[in-house]
């Protein structure tokens, strides 16, 4: 019987998701986050089996064929998955984060229909163009995909049970810590 309960953040490339979880998290210590696998390099800073593990296409293909994930999503031209096991072991000891996008979202939803499935919006697609293009580390493809692919995200959200602007990061951290707070209210 797992003992935590599972959250799903999902929410545009360049909104913001990864100093909100940040913020979180360390507000909450019994909160674990599910390091995903990608096959995209690392950006400045993200360290391997922290943020993600970086595996090569080859790898990542073994894995989808030992049915390693829990889901798996190709998008912006890359692989990204859920590793099973690491959820499942996490849930015995607490209540797990995942940061997926919808596709994934919705499949593991469908696996754990008690999923928390929360989604953090830019205050405009105008403040989400300016954040992916400060960040400076991605090309212009990139940055067209993935504004392409945020458009489709957001007319996914009335399919989240809540959904949270991103216009200051600790008001944005306070709801999500809300919401979690509900959740353990629920029991
Ligand atoms: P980024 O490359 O900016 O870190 O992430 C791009 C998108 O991939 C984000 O929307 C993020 O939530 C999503 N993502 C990260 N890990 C996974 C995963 O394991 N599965 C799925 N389906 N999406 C993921």
């Amino acid at each position: 019987m797992s003992k935590g309960k599972l959250f799903i953040i999902s929410g545009a490339s360049g909104v913001g998701k990864s100093t909100v979880l940040s913020k979180v998290m360390a507000a909450r210590k019994d909160l674990e986050f599910s390091v995903s696998a990608t096959t995209r390099p690392p950006r400045p800073g993200e360290k391997d089996g922290v943020n993600y593990y970086f595996v090569t296409e080859e790898k990542f293909r073994s894995m989808i064929a030992a049915d390693e994930f829990l889901e798996y999503d190709e998008h912006n031209k890359t692989l990204y998955g859920t590793p099973r096991a690491q959820v499942e072991e996490k849930l015995l000891r607490g209540h797990v984060i995942l940061d997926i996008e919808p596709v994934g979202a919705f499949n593991v939803q469908r696996q754990r229909p008690d999923a928390t499935l929360i989604f953090i919006v830019p205050p405009s697609m105008e403040v989400l163009e300016n954040r992916l293009r400060s960040r400076g580390d991605t090309g212009e493809e990139q940055i067209l995909l993935r504004l392409d692919r945020a458009k489709w995200e957001m007319e996914q959200t009335p399919k989240y049970d809540f959904v949270v602007t991103n216009d200051q990061v600790d008001a944005c951290a306070e709801k999500i810590l809300h919401i979690i707070a509900q959740k353990d209210d629920e029991e």
